[in-house]
């Protein structure tokens, strides 16, 4: 079973991929509609905004915390 590179998410089934492409190393969720991978800030910007509406907390925190989570990711560890 692959993990999206991007997000951590387990890509069990051809729906959970980009375009259906079992190619990929990343999720839908991470993918613009074209395919094509979506950049650390596009990821960073959604996770902060899920982490604070999930979880109620501060957005200052919430970006710092999706930082952190993003940044053990395979896609973003060595340029980030
Ligand atoms: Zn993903």
């Amino acid at each position: 079973m692959k993990m999206c590179i991007a997000c951590g998410m387990p890509m069990t089934a051809i729906a959970d991929y980009p375009l259906h492409d079992m190619s990929k190393n990343y999720c839908k969720h991470c993918a613009h509609s074209d395919g094509t991978m979506k950049s650390f800030d596009e990821k960073w910007h959604e996770v902060t905004l899920k982490y604070a509406n999930n979880h109620n907390i501060d957005y200052g925190v919430a970006k710092e915390t999706a930082y952190t989570i993003l940044k053990k990711l395979p896609a973003w560890k060595r340029r980030w």
